[in-house]
């Protein structure tokens, strides 16, 4: 993960289940693309980092909303690209 691009929302202490261990991460948010039927997506996710293993995880709460977020942004797109 390149920590550069990151922005850090907020510090929490929780399970973290890359670590398998009860310990601080961080709340990220970072620029990522993603494809969606074969359109190139520039969207926000915003996802925990772990600092022990140089990685991030999601709950299934973020990933859900995560999800919605980059599906709007892909609704918007298709709306302009029509008009
Ligand atoms: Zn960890």
């Amino acid at each position: 993960m390149n920590k550069n691009k990151f922005i850090i929302l907020d510090k929490i202490k929780r399970y973290c289940p890359i670590c398998e261990k009860f310990h601080v991460v961080e709340l990220v948010e970072f620029e990522t693309l993603s494809l969606i039927k074969g359109q190139k997506i520039m969207h926000k996710d915003i996802m925990y980092f772990c600092n022990n293993q140089n990685e991030v995880f999601e709950t299934v709460n973020m990933c859900d909303r995560n999800l919605v977020n980059v599906t709007e942004i892909y609704i918007k797109y298709k709306n302009k690209g029509t008009r």
